[in-house]
């Protein structure tokens, strides 16, 4: 699902081979978050594309969305990931403002269709206590419920 989100025209092949990396490294911070939301009890749906952006976790009832971004493909502004391309430089810095257009104007559409909206940014899902303080401080308390009644 992630490859089909990220289809892009590659220019050469040092472009591809980036891209590849920024692939991999964008399914390991998704994991990490939803191995907390999972621990926590927290119930979500993944990747629903009936909404703009195709959101990569949705709280439904709760009315809320999660984006997992990559610190480099969307530009988290003064992190160190996110660096620019040496070779190319006209072509990155058109794609990456137009993907950093893009994820404004599908959080805008999210936010006018009454969801709220939270962006987990790659380099934060390193620091486990700090994620649970921001997944928690959004989503509210999990509701607990008992497997069996
Ligand atoms: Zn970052």
């Amino acid at each position: 699902m992630t490859a089909s989100r990220l289809k892009i025209a590659i220019p050469d092949e040092r472009g591809s081979a980036r891209m590849r990396r920024v692939r991999r490294i964008h399914t390991g911070p998704e994991l990490q978050v939803r191995r907390t939301l999972h621990k926590l009890g927290y119930r979500y749906r993944l990747h629903v594309r009936g909404l703009p952006g195709t959101p990569d976790l949705v709280f439904k009832s709760r009315k809320r969305v999660i984006f997992v971004h990559g610190c480099f493909w969307h530009r988290h502004p003064n992190c160190p990931k996110a660096s620019m391309p040496r070779n190319n430089r006209p072509f990155w810095e058109d794609k990456f403002r137009a993907n950093i257009q893009r994820d404004q104007r599908k959080e805008t559409e999210l936010r006018n269709a009454g969801w709220e909206v939270l962006i987990v940014w790659e380099c934060e899902t390193r620091d486990a206590q700090s994620m649970f303080n921001k997944l928690t401080e959004f989503l509210g308390p999990p509701r607990f419920k008992p497997e069996r009644s």
